[in-house]
Formats: C-alpha cells, sequence, structure tokens
C-alpha cells in the first residue's frame, strides 16, 4: 500500500485545493474532462428517441432483448452521468457550478425513465409469456431470468394500465400526511434550549439530539429529552393522524393491488415471507432477558437510582477519545489486517481501493458531511469519508469499504442487470466487515480499549437489532389496527409505544410521560416495514463474521460468492447459499446469544 504517512491540513475551514490530489478520489476515472461529460449527455439524449421503435412491439422476442440491452446501455450512461456530478457536489456544496450539473443530470434521467416507462408494462401485459421459451429462443436472454421472473411474480399485483395511471395519479393527494409529517417537524417544530448542570443553555434539534444523549452531564441529557419529545407531544393529535393518514393509504394501494394487507405487500417487493417478519419479533420475545440485564449493569455502573430513557445512550467505557488515535494511514492498515481472514484477493483488491482514487479521506470545506460508498458498473466504487483519528472513523472506513467491495465484485462478476445488490442484502456487507474489525482489535486491546469496544457491539445490537424490532413490532400492531377498520388516535399509540418499552428494557426502565412520545418523530414509520431489515442484515453479517473468524469449511469462500451475486437471485436465495438462513430464527438467535456473552464478558471486566 503506498498512502502518505504525512496528514494533510484539512477542516471544515480549510479549502479543497488545500488536500493532496492521493488523498481525493479519482473523478476522471469516470469522465476524463466535463466535455467527455457534456458529449455523452448529448449522445444519451439522442439514443433515448431510439427507444420508441420497440413500443408495442415488445411480443416479438428478438424486440424485446434488443430493447432491455438498449436500456441496460443506456442505464449505465445516464448511472456516469448523474454520478458524475453527485460525487463533486458532495466535495463542494458551495460550488454554483456543480449545483448546475446536477441539475442536468436530474433532469436527463427524467427523460430516461420518462422513455423507459413503457417497458415494464408491456412486459406484464403479456401474462402468458415464459422464460425457458425465451431462452430457447435466444440463450442471451439467460442474464434476464431472475428480472423476468420477478416481473412476472408481481403480474398478479398490477391492475390494467388506465387503473395504474389513476392509482399513479392518486399518490399527489395520498402523499399529503406525509408531507404534512416532514413539514411539520423539519420545519415549523422548533425546540427550547435546554441547559446543562452548570446553567449553560444547549441548542435542541433532531441534528444534535443523540449527541446530548451520550453526554455525561445528565442534567444536560434530562432536559434536551425532554424539550424534544415534549414538544412533539404537544403534537400529539397532529401526529397521530398523519400516521394514521399514511398507514391508511399504504393499507389502501396494498388490498386495490390484491395482497393481504401492507405487511404482505411491503415484504412481497423483496419476496420475502411473512413468517420471517413473525420469526423475528419472536425470536427477540424469546431473548429479551439479556437486555434486561444490560439495562440493569448501566443502572449499577452509571450509578443511578433511578434509569430512564435519556440514560440509555450514555457510554460504560471512560470517556476517552485518545484510546484509539490512529491517522488515516495507520487505519487503513488496521483495517487491512482485520480483514485479512477474507483472503488475499479480497486483501490485495481492498489495498488497490486504498491507494487508487476510490477514496475522497478528509474534511474540507463544503464538502458533506457523514461517510457513503457508491457503486459505479464498469468503472469502480468511490468512497466519501470525514476522517477524524478516532475509532468510530476506522469502523467507517471498514464499513464503508465492505459496501464497495460488495459492489466492485458484483460490477466483475455480474452483467449489468444482475449487478445491483437489494436493501435487503444492503448492510450485511459493511457489518461484516464491522465485527471483523472489531474483533481484531479486541484481540490486542487493553482492559480499557476492551470494555471500549464490547461497549460498542452491546450498543450496536440494542439500537439495530432490539429497537428496530421493537419499532417493527409497533407498526405490525399500528397496521393491524388500520386494517381492521379501527381508528388510531394519540392515546393509543402512546400506550403501546410504553407497553413496548416496558416490555422491551425491563423493570429497571422509568417510564416518563414524555417518552411516549417517541413514536411521532421516527420519519421510517412513513415507510412501512422497512426498519426490520436492519435486524436481519445485522444478524446475518454477525453469523457470517464468526463462520469466517472459525475458519468453517468454505465459509470465506460462500461468504466472497455472496458479495459476487449482486442482484442476480432473491437476497433470501443468496444468503442462504452463502450459509445464512433466514428462513430460521437461527442467524437472530446466535446473534443475540453472542449478545449475551458479550455481556457477560464485560461485567467481569468492570467488576
Ligand atoms: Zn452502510
Amino acid at each position: 500500500m503506498t498512502i502518505s504517512n504525512t496528514v494533510p491540513k484539512h477542516g471544515s475551514d480549510i479549502s479543497r485545493d488545500y488536500i493532496p490530489q492521493t488523498q481525493k478520489w479519482h473523478i476522471e476515472d469516470i469522465f476524463a474532462s466535463l466535455s467527455e461529460w457534456e458529449e455523452t449527455c448529448k449522445t444519451l439524449k439522442n439514443r433515448l428517441d431510439d427507444l420508441s421503435a420497440f413500443k408495442g412491439k415488445l411480443h416479438e422476442t428478438e424486440k424485446l432483448f434488443n430493447c432491455l440491452a438498449l436500456r441496460d446501455e443506456l442505464s449505465q450512461s445516464i448511472e456516469k452521468i448523474y454520478a458524475y456530478t453527485r460525487l463533486q457536489r458532495d466535495t463542494d456544496n458551495a460550488d454554483q457550478n456543480f449545483q448546475e450539473l446536477v441539475g442536468i443530470a436530474e433532469n436527463i434521467t427524467a427523460e430516461y425513465y420518462n422513455a423507459t416507462s413503457f417497458i415494464e408494462p408491456e412486459i406484464l401485459a403479456q401474462k402468458e409469456l415464459s422464460f425457458i421459451w425465451l431462452e430457447k429462443t435466444n440463450p442471451k436472454f439467460c442474464q434476464y431470468k431472475h428480472y423476468l421472473e420477478d416481473l412476472m411474480r408481481k403480474a398478479p399485483h398490477v391492475l390494467p394500465t388506465r387503473e395504474e395511471e389513476i392509482l399513479s395519479k392518486s399518490r399527489l393527494s395520498t402523499s399529503a400526511a406525509e408531507n404534512i409529517f416532514r413539514i411539520l417537524t423539519g420545519a415549523d417544530i422548533s425546540f427550547a434550549p435546554a441547559t446543562d448542570s452548570e446553567g449553560a443553555s444547549h441548542a435542541v434539534s433532531e441534528g444534535s439530539y443523540l449527541l446530548n444523549m451520550t453526554s455525561r452531564d445528565r442534567k444536560l441529557r434530562e432536559n434536551t429529552f425532554k424539550s424534544l419529545m415534549g414538544t412533539y407531544r404537544q403534537y400529539r393529535n397532529t401526529l397521530s393522524a398523519s400516521l394514521a393518514g399514511n398507514c391508511r393509504s399504504a393499507n389502501f394501494y396494498a388490498t386495490i393491488h390484491n395482497y393481504q394487507d401492507t405487511l404482505s405487500a411491503s415484504l412481497a417487493e423483496d419476496n420475502i415471507p411473512v413468517s420471517l417478519y413473525d420469526n423475528l419479533i419472536n425470536a427477540i420475545h424469546a431473548n429479551l432477558e439479556p437486555l434486561h440485564d444490560y439495562i440493569t449493569l448501566k443502572k449499577e455502573k452509571l450509578s443511578l437510582s433511578e434509569f430512564h430513557a435519556f440514560d440509555l445512550y450514555v457510554s460504560l467505557a471512560k470517556e476517552n477519545t485518545d484510546i484509539f488515535s490512529y491517522t488515516y494511514p495507520e487505519a487503513c492498515t488496521i483495517v487491512q489486517t482485520a480483514l485479512a481472514p477474507l483472503g488475499d484477493s479480497y486483501c490485495e483488491k481492498l489495498s488497490e481501493g486504498f491507494s487508487s482514487g476510490w477514496i475522497d479521506v478528509y474534511e474540507n470545506k463544503g464538502k458533506r458531511s457523514g461517510a457513503y460508498s457508491w457503486g459505479i458498473y464498469g468503472v469502480h466504487p468511490f468512497v466519501l469519508l470525514n476522517y477524524q483519528p478516532r475509532y468510530n472513523s476506522i469502523s467507517t472506513i471498514a464499513h464503508e469499504m465492505g459496501h464497495a467491495m460488495h459492489s466492485y465484485l458484483s460490477s466483475k462478476n455480474q452483467t449489468y442487470i444482475n449487478s445491483d445488490y437489494s436493501i435487503f442484502c444492503a448492510e450485511v456487507a459493511s457489518t461484516t466487515n464491522e465485527i471483523l474489525l472489531l474483533e481484531h482489535m479486541l484481540k490486542n486491546a487493553n482492559k480499557e480499549q476492551k470494555i471500549y469496544l464490547i461497549n460498542q457491539f452491546l450498543e450496536a445490537v440494542r439500537t439495530t437489532v432490539y429497537r428496530q424490532v421493537q419499532f417493527a413490532e409497533f407498526e405490525k400492531c399500528i397496521h393491524e389496527e388500520i386494517s381492521s377498520g379501527k381508528t388510531l388516535v394519540a392515546k393509543n399509540l402512546e400506550d403501546l409505544w410504553l407497553d413496548l418499552n416496558k416490555k422491551y428494557y425491563g423493570k429497571s426502565l422509568a417510564l416518563d410521560q414524555e417518552l411516549s412520545a417517541e413514536w411521532s418523530r421516527i420519519p421510517h414509520f412513513y415507510t412501512p416495514f422497512y426498519v426490520y431489515k436492519y435486524a436481519t442484515g445485522y444478524s446475518a453479517a454477525t453469523t457470517f463474521a464468526d463462520l469466517i473468524l472459525q475458519n468453517r469449511l468454505d465459509a470465506k469462500e460462500k461468504y466472497l460468492q455472496f458479495l459476487s451475486s449482486g442482484g442476480s437471485d432473491y437476497s433470501l436465495a443468496l444468503l442462504q447459499k452463502a450459509g445464512v438462513d433466514l428462513n430460521t430464527p437461527l442467524p437472530i438467535e446466535y446473534t443475540l446469544r453472542k449478545f449475551k456473552e458479550k455481556l457477560t464478558e464485560l461485567k467481569t471486566l468492570l467488576d
């Protein structure tokens, strides 16, 4: 690996010009210059017209194949056009040129969707379409097998064209509930500042909420919690009406499309059986005791006479940001070593990613915050970081490079149509890497570092598995109420929320009235039955990481095969082939057992 060991000048007030080229991603790997980008946009616009020649002709096998092939080619081109502008804007939000280019790319993307919108309804209209027959006529259809089968699976849930058009237009009105939620919570509501134990005032916002919740200053936590939740509670009637409205419209679209209810319709998107959802909730119910024990331990070790919801996020590790202070090149070496169990070919490519323009490392003026990975078919993945010398940043490298390697391997091994992995599988590769890193760090850690790392793991399971399943259960209850024709009023939602908190966190949690408003601030509830995927993804990753570390027969090879398979089959089938069967509760139970073991280890370390 050839990464310079000097740390360049960087930060929110430093111009991007100061960051050396070697620490920025190579945007020119997408297009060598702006004029090449412009040329591609022009060619693409002309080629969109070619699609219209296929309209009304998709019952002819040869035309169907050529149309799908052209759509793939244009879609690849659009991805590059759009990514080229978005990636540059993300590194300098103040640059007007980039803003303008993003606008142009968005318009071309809209034209593309418009030009291709006839394809799927025309295929779906051919109710007798048989893939076997298609493949006999043209063996090249093989690459479209999964795509066409998946599309035809949805055929019984697609209404005649005119009816679909009416439904599509109706969404403008039925999305009002979600819009009201977003505008009320994002623009109209503001929160009173919170005072800390020394009388200093702190601004309260959704953006700073979690930071205040991890503060050692209990007064600040309590006042922040009461300000934020108390404010939401003032709008309890409006917010329950908007959530109920959203549930009702989801139920309307589900049932009108011949699904039993919203749950079946949402899970059908990923071809997930309802039994998986129920298994997940049942597996958690059977394993709540370790979570109760964890809360009791927190209460005891934080020396609290009462444990409240605003104490949940406080770490049991000592407040010491220096215990994992590494420069970026050091962090890359650590990640490389931690991921060595994935084998030489994985690590060689990872190393190439570190040194050949995949990553934009440091913060600069105007750069967007956070981190992400963006895979571009036929180019390479691009990873945005804002590296800081602390453990979370090292973990972020492992996480984002997990996504990046998943994209890289899927692109390399799959045709374009099969390269994109589903949201259901998306967090598996990233979290597997996070866990491999954590296990590697634990091996060489002193006592203080061990406490820190185990605390990280327990909090990840608490917030990604337990808390998300608590959300999933809440959603199941409220959607059941709606489909049985009942009304959702604030009082019922509040009671349900408090009951669930009592059930999940146990006797040690003192229930504040303000906590009853928490459901009303969760944006994910406006995308029904989405959050359970966090819990399944995390459980699959924990299982994969341990299978790989235990050197189980073919575990590594099967996992790499999973990373190489993109979206070539249904998510559950891909995971199952790789050795993790989410149709059974085993991966969830395994993860909760690991939670219990690490909790025992933490208890010993803290004694
Ligand atoms: Zn991620």
